[in-house]
């Protein structure tokens, strides 16, 4: 696993950033999560979190310039030489053309792309329940992923959760719609290169992993 460089796709509330963490505790592999970095930007008030803001809010794509040019700084920084994450980027064809770019500049291949699949009809239950610990981030659920201890968090002890604006059942509508027109396409651009690997992501949370894992060593 050390070392693996990894994209996973798919769909808003599809669990890529639920695996994503598993994979970093368990591997040191980092997430390198582009909405978590624009949520950032957005709560610090700066010039891409103000552009980016009503954008998220609304459930479309943010432009492809700030994400490339956040991703390629983020990707130069040292943690990601022992390989990373790639959760929620790309996500549109000219950043996927990006990536290969910053890719070959850098002498790094792909290990491989995992599509964890989950059909619509799961999605708006899975993002209306979501909440996430205000101090470390860690991931829940109102009934997939509840703390071990009522109102306390796992990782950090934090009694304090935040759910995302963009986490109502109106802004998933248009966010799926997002994600098939213009995500889904990757998905092809992948399977050509060979890269492409597709996993059950409406299984429970171990068991995804499980695949992840076997997927990511075939
Ligand atoms: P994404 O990063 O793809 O948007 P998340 O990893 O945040 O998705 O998952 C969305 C919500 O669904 C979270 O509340 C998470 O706890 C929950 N979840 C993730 N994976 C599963 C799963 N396999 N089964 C049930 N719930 C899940
Ligand atoms: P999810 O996978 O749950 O839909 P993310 O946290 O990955 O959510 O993204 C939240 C929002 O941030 C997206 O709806 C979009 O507005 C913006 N965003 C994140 N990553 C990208 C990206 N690679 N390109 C364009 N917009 C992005
Ligand atoms: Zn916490």
């Amino acid at each position: 696993m050390k070392g693996t460089r990894l994209i996973l796709m798919g769909p808003p509330g599809g669990g890529k950033g639920t695996q994503a963490k598993v994979l970093q505790d368990k591997y040191g592999i980092v997430q390198l999560s582009t909405g978590d970095m624009l949520r950032a930007a957005v709560g610090a008030g700066t010039p891409v979190g103000k552009e980016a803001k009503a954008i998220m809010e609304a459930g479309k794509l943010v432009s492809d310039d700030i994400i490339i040019r956040m991703i390629a700084d983020r990707i130069d920084e040292p943690d990601c030489a022992n390989g990373f994450i790639l959760d929620g980027f790309p996500r549109t064809v000219p950043q996927a053309e990006a990536l290969d770019g910053l890719l070959v500049k850098k002498g790094m291949t792909l290990t491989c792309v995992i599509e964890v699949r989950v059909p619509d009809s799961m999605l708006v239950e899975r993002i209306t329940g979501r909440f996430s610990c205000a101090k470390c981030g860690a991931g829940y659920h109102d009934k997939f992923q509840r703390p071990k201890t009522e109102g306390k968090c796992d990782s950090c002890g934090g009694v304090e959760f935040t759910r995302r604006k963009d986490d109502n059942a109106e802004t998933v509508v248009a966010r799926l719609e997002a994600y098939h027109a213009q995500t889904a396409p990757l998905l092809p651009f992948y399977e050509k290169k060979g890269l492409l690997r597709v996993i059950d992501g409406s299984a429970p949370i171990d068991e995804v992993t499980r695949q992840l894992e076997k997927a990511t060593a075939a």
